[in-house]
């Protein structure tokens, strides 16, 4: 699987999933811009890269913001001279059952995942129609099919879904593929913050959800991480609009 070279904004990448798909990326010799809403932990992400051997840059920028994510791009292509490979990869929780859903929790889950994946990917086609080149890879959720407590989340991931495919048929005649994959359960802040909110043991958790799974075990970022890298790669330019679920059963 080939991402030499090619120059990839992963958005979250300061922790978790992000960070892990940014690695894996620069393993694989992709230049890579590191970007989070957190500064300091983009810079750790980004500086562990170039420690290791990598090619990679750190970036601030708020998914949600037209002008930060504008500015995220411009930045990427001063200093690149290109933008090959996006991964939406950002996202929130503000779980509740629908009867204490709030306005705020709603409308901020909806603006990092759903707004956040349409204005980056908005920004990453203005420089890869005249390249005729690109990758994109969304992050929906198994959450898309509906998950208790997660009204506001799973609308943006199903939504998600909605604009993978759109984007695969509008860009796919410009050499531009759109692909998403839908984790499970996956071993991150995101789930440990889940589990609190259930009031329950994280590793209890992680046991429950093992059983629940076709391979009897959760899934860690790596696990994801590869299944980006398969959509990102110049070989995977006959794979568009789809939906990989990453969640260790069918
Ligand atoms: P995570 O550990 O919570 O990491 C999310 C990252 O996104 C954090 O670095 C966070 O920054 C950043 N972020 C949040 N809001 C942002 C914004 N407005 N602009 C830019 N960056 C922002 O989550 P994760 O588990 O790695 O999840 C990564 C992706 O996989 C998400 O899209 C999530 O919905 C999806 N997913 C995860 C699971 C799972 O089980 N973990 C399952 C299905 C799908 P801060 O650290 O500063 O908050």
């Amino acid at each position: 699987m080939t991402v030499t070279k090619r120059v990839a904004i992963v958005t979250g990448s300061g922790r978790g999933i992000g960070a892990e798909t940014a690695r894996q990326l620069a393993l694989q010799g992709a230049r890579v811009v590191v970007t989070d809403i957190s500064e300091e932990q983009a810079d750790g992400v980004a500086q562990e890269i170039v420690r290791a051997g990598g090619e990679a840059i750190a970036r601030t920028a708020d998914v949600s913001k037209r002008d930060q994510v504008e500015a995220l791009f411009e930045g990427c292509v001063n200093h690149f001279g290109r933008v090959d490979i996006l991964v939406n990869n950002a996202g929130i929780i503000r779980d509740n059952l629908v009867h204490k859903m709030t306005d705020d929790d709603f409308d901020a889950v909806v603006a990092v995942h759903l707004k956040g994946t349409f204005l980056c990917s908005q920004a990453a086609q203005t420089y890869m129609v005249p390249q005729k080149y690109g990758r994109i890879v969304n992050f929906s959720s198994t959450s898309a099919l509906g998950n208790r407590g997660q009204v506001n989340y799973a609308a943006a991931k199903a939504g998600i879904q909605g604009i993978t495919k759109t984007l695969a048929i509008e860009l796919g005649r410009y050499g531009i593929t759109c692909n998403a994959i839908a984790p499970g359960f996956i071993e991150s802040d995101m789930t440990r913050a889940t589990a609190a909110r259930m009031g329950v043991d994280f590793e209890q958790l992680k046991e429950y959800s093992a059983k629940e799974t076709a391979v009897q075990r959760v899934g860690v970022p790596a696990d994801v991480a590869h299944a980006v890298l398969f959509f990102a790669a110049d070989e995977s330019s006959f794979i568009t609009g789809q939906v990989l679920y990453v969640r260790g059963g069918v």
